[in-house]
């Protein structure tokens, strides 16, 4: 029988699992109170559970898919965790030091075949998906270093941001992020989890509709679609009014705001008529939007693109602060090490 991680159940998928073997109810909350508030790495551990539970939890499930295969650290902090899964393949998660907190940004798939120009991950297409399990345990691994560490922290925000696209494996994602914020699971409040996607427009419709009150991050990176194909050839199947529709829709059914990710590539996306653009395209819902500019990490394998210059990059933010767009340059982790999403993974593998 092939064991799924113990980490991958909902609490109610938990408890209705408990009782078709017969168990009570409670047995589900003693079972979490083990894994998420007192961190054991093993079912013995659990003495208050009974023995036939204990027996039949571990027949059934595996306390630990994920085991650390390398790791690097920056100078400021930030941890890459390179994860060897029980069939051998690599995924990555980081832990980053951000003023408000630790953020663990965590991996949704085996590769990725989103295949934007720009980026590490997409070099390798997808193997497979991430089951619920192995996308919780990356954050529990995270906070078990830290825990053998006797550092006194926890991880505090989580960011779907790492290899993979989280649409593209919406069911575990959904999974996922239930248990992530469950208070009797890793309690991490919604308005501290971020999922951030290319733009499957209509996979925005059905993430909106779980109704998760999650923080919903979009990777748009141009204005137009003529330049945005040009660097993810997603837009040809859902391109910008398609995504700017879903957006509405999510902007009004959960009274959130949205997060336009824009990576800085130098003579490609970073003029001043681009910003102007993009300042456009946001029009009447600039209160409900903000934009995260990146700047980029150089990847060897795409020689294509440059990091914009540091005054290029302030003459952006400018331009679309005085035309009232909310907007931030992101603070970088990690620029020591391995710093894009995949970089590790992808030199590892080779
Ligand atoms: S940026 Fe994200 S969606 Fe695009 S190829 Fe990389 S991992 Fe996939």
């Amino acid at each position: 029988m092939n064991k799924e991680s113990i980490y991958g159940l909902t609490f109610d998928q938990l408890e209705a699992w408990l009782m078709t073997y017969g168990h009570k109810k409670f047995r589900a909350s003693q079972v979490w109170d083990w894994l998420y508030r007192k961190r054991v790495t093993s079912f013995s551990e659990m003495t208050d559970v009974k023995p036939e539970c204990l027996q039949l939890l571990a027949e059934h499930f595996i306390f630990q898919s994920l085991n650390e295969h390398f790791k690097q650290e920056s100078e400021d902090g930030t941890i890459k965790f390179l994860f060897r899964l029980d069939d051998g393949n690599l995924i990555e998660t980081v832990l980053m030091r951000p003023k408000f907190g630790l953020s663990a940004c965590v991996t949704t798939q085996v590769g990725c075949n989103i295949g934007c120009s720009f980026c590490a991950s997409g070099l390798l297409t997808k193997i497979r998906d991430l089951t619920s399990g192995e996308i919780v345990e990356q954050i529990i691994r995270v906070q078990h270093y830290l825990d053998q560490e006797k550092k006194d922290e926890s991880v505090s925000h989580v960011v779907v941001m790492g290899i993979g696209e989280p649409f593209d494996n919406l069911e575990n994602v959904i999974d996922s992020l239930q248990i992530i914020k469950d208070h009797k699971g890793l309690a991490i409040g919604a308005k501290h989890i971020t999922v951030s996607t290319s733009g499957l427009a209509d996979k925005i419709y059905e993430f909106t509709d779980t109704n998760l009150q999650v923080n919903l991050a979009i990777s748009l990176h141009a204005p137009t679609n003529e330049l945005r194909t040009r660097i993810m050839k997603i837009n040809q199947a859902f391109p910008i009014e398609e995504i700017m529709k879903a957006v509405a829709y999510y902007l009004d059914k959960t009274n959130r705001r949205i997060t336009l990710e824009y990576i800085l590539l130098k003579d490609v996306n970073d003029r001043r008529e681009h910003a102007l653009q993009l300042s456009d395209l946001i029009g009447d819902k600039r209160h409900l939007t903000n934009v995260n500019l990146i700047p980029y990490n150089p990847v060897d394998e795409h020689t294509q693109y440059q990091r914009s210059q540091k005054e290029t990059m302030l003459a952006f933010y400018d331009t679309l602060k005085k035309q009232g767009i909310n907007c931030s340059i992101r603070l970088e982790h990690g620029t020591d090490i391995d710093a894009a999403c995949g970089q590790l993974r992808s030199k590892q593998i080779k």
